[in-house]
């Protein structure tokens, strides 16, 4: 399949171009866009066959649910049992925008959108080429992130190329993304809401709107017997080629601990990779260093995290190591892509603990 790649002004995108775009969903096809959070590849949310595609492309598992994207509440609607209260407010504070909601799924949604699942997970994004790309698409878009399943997810069209170009029938480049981490997802099928995966939503952000709202237990434990409540949480994920290790500590702890490893690395002929920010780069020796930009700027950090993981499958590394990213906001989110890319593998200096699973 030859995929077309069409560059789509973000602000104004071509009327012409979505329509194209969006008769290409309706018929069934795939079509990968650019979101706020990260790059989708969509298809027609209400079609098995195109759900099914979405799979194959990805080599995603069939049990892992994608995620329904709308463009007003009138559409949610039509697809759910019914819009708790609390779900209702949560949409009137954050949609459209990077949240995501599971709700009880009607009759209209297909079991192969769902993975098999009672469930529907639907998100109104704010990104105007996504809205526009729903509109004329019908609707109705299925759209996890347009990346091969356990890479890390694209942040630009770029990445969306080197994965699935051939596998999808177009790529809107609308360039890069503004957030860079996947949504906030929060379960509203139980008693309570739970948040499944964290996101720029932050907890306290669901808080201020609803109360009080727990993680899902499976996220913050590290225990392989407690599942993750999205089944996508379990699936080992954004990881590079070469191994990752994080390490946490005091600036000096980690400067010192790290450069220690990298020597010795270098003894045995290995080459080691750093994930520094800016402040401390140049304290680094070893053989590539990368920066994810300043401590301070914690979306700048959320955004490079892709872009970094895949740059350095680029490198010729035995290694990564990396400073950890506890930032106020979004540090739940950052930490938990990063801990996962890592496969949980983690030093905290100041304990003298080591966690490996
Ligand atoms: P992605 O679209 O690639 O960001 O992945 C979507 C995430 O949402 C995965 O982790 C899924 O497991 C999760 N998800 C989608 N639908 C449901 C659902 N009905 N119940 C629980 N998790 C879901
Ligand atoms: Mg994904």
């Amino acid at each position: 399949m030859n995929t077309k790649v069409v560059k789509v002004d973000r602000e104004h995108p071509d009327r012409e171009l979505i329509e194209c775009a969006g008769e290409i969903l309706k018929q069934g096809g795939l079509v990968a866009f650019p979101t706020e959070t990260v790059y989708g590849l969509g298809g027609d949310g209400l079609n098995a066959s195109s759900s099914e595609k979405i799979y194959a492309a990805k080599g995603r598992p069939s049990d892992n649910p994608l995620i329904i994207h709308i463009a007003d509440m009138e559409s949610l609607e039509r697809i759910v049992r019914e819009v708790p209260e609390e779900a209702r407010k949560l949409a009137n504070a954050y949609w459209p925008g990077p949240l995501t909601m599971i709700f009880q799924k009607n009759e209209n949604v297909p079991y192969e959108t769902t993975g098999g699942l009672e469930s529907v997970a639907v998100r109104m994004p704010s990104h105007p080429v996504a809205r526009a790309l729903i509109m004329s698409g019908g609707g109705y878009i299925a759209a996890p992130s347009a990346n091969t399943s356990g890479r890390p997810s694209p942040t630009c069209a770029e990445h969306v190329e080197e994965d699935l170009s051939g596998r999808i029938d177009m790529i809107l480049d609308g360039g890069e993304v503004e957030i860079g981490l996947e949504s906030t997802i929060v379960d509203f099928t139980s008693e309570k809401p739970v948040i499944l995966r964290p996101g720029y939503i932050s907890q306290e952000m669901i808080g201020k709107v609803i109360g009080e709202v727990e993680m899902d237990k499976g996220l913050l434990i590290t225990d392989s017997t407690v599942k993750p409540k999205a089944p996508g949480m379990k699936y080992r994920h954004y990881a590079p080629k070469a191994g990752l290790t994080i390490v946490q500590g005091s600036a000096k702890a980690v400067k010192d601990y790290i450069n220690s490893q990298c020597r010795s690395l270098e003894k045995n002929g290995q080459r080691a990779g750093v994930i520094s920010t800016d402040e401390n780069q140049k304290f680094y020796q070893a053989a590539v260093v990368k920066s994810i930009g300043r401590r301070e700027d914690e979306e700048g950090i959320a955004r490079h995290l892709f872009g970094i993981l895949r740059a350095f499958d680029e490198e010729d590394v035995d290694c990564i190591y990396s400073e950890a990213f506890d930032t106020p906001q979004m540090g739940q989110a950052i930490m938990n892509r990063l801990l996962k890319a890592a496969g949980h593998h983690i030093i905290y200096l100041e304990e003298q603990k080591e966690e490996s699973k």
